[in-house]
């Protein structure tokens, strides 16, 4: 997935977002930046372990998945999974983050669907949702290229 936006400045992104501009949060936001899709939290470990003891790097996680810079993966539990938060312009996003995901059955590989509008849900009378998490599988473009699907 090639990004369709032009990166907006680390530090001053942190300071939109109200929060303090630490190495760490430079490095962690670069490090979603640069990688354009989902992040474990091992992968994140092993980017920032060079740099910084695994208890900043578990802070840091919070602190974006707080302000809403980055989201978890939807349907997993515990959530060990993020990828940076966008709105439909692929700007990173200040609102809440709201979208369906697709994950591939053949690679495994789950992108974010910013741009497909998530369809609406007919609840029973006296059901109230509050969150919609959808997840849509199949076959990403990289892999029915491949295959010849
Ligand atoms: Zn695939
Ligand atoms: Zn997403």
């Amino acid at each position: 997935m090639k990004l369709n936006f032009m990166l907006p400045d680390i530090a001053t992104y942190l300071k939109q977002k109200k929060i303090h501009v630490t190495p760490a949060r430079c490095a962690l936001l670069a490090a979603f930046m640069e990688h354009q899709g989902f992040l474990g939290h091992k992968q994140i470990s092993t980017i920032l372990g060079v740099s910084f003891d695994r208890a900043t790097i578990y802070r840091t996680v919070e602190v974006f998945l707080q302000k809403n810079i980055i989201h978890p993966l939807p349907g997993t539990s515990p959530k060990l999974h993020y990828a940076l938060s966008k709105d439909n312009t692929g700007y990173p996003s200040r609102y809440s983050d709201k979208h369906m995901h697709f994950t591939c059955k053949v690679c495994g590989t789950t992108i974010c669907l910013e741009t497909v509008p998530t369809p609406p849900v007919r609840l029973p009378a006296g059901f109230t949702g509050t969150d919609v998490e959808v997840i849509v599988k199949g076959i990403c473009s990289n892999c029915q290229k491949k295959d010849g699907y």
